[in-house]
């Protein structure tokens, strides 16, 4: 909901136009891969009814919940809800979705590794159809 106040301690950033999402998702780039750190760090808000599409990652990634509700949901497997607080770790090749639920939004830290100059593998969006049912539990 955009009248929400801001708690997040990151900067809510740009908004996201890569066409992998659906709705509205901005990002702020916390820390860059460099020759110590093999991941990509990155603060990403959804507003409310906002998704990642259906995607996998070559290494994995680990999300904090910094703000809000959502959901994680592995394919063929039930939804889990998200929320401030919560550690999501996502293993390697799993297609998975992330985002917020239809009335919060969610704010999480992505902590996303990489096997070689790659860290995820984009797939199909999150379908209204799908979006809806997770919503109903
Ligand atoms: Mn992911």
């Amino acid at each position: 909901m955009t009248t929400d106040p801001n708690t997040s301690p990151f900067p809510k950033g740009e908004k996201i136009t890569n066409g992998y999402f659906t709705g509205n998702a901005f990002l702020t780039p916390l820390l860059a891969r460099d020759k110590n750190n093999d991941f990509v760090l990155v603060n990403v808000t959804f507003e409310a009814g906002a998704r990642t599409n259906w995607h996998t990652h070559p290494k994995g990634q680990v999300l904090l919940v910094t703000e809000g509700v959502g959901f994680y949901q592995e394919k063929g497997k039930p939804a889990q809800r998200i929320k401030t607080g919560d550690v999501v770790n996502i293993p390697e090749l799993v297609e998975h979705w992330h985002g917020a639920s239809a009335t919060h939004k969610l704010v999480h830290i992505a902590i996303t590794n990489y096997q070689g100059d790659n860290n995820v593998v984009w797939l199909s969006p999150v379908s209204d159809e799908e979006y809806t049912e997770v919503n109903k539990h």
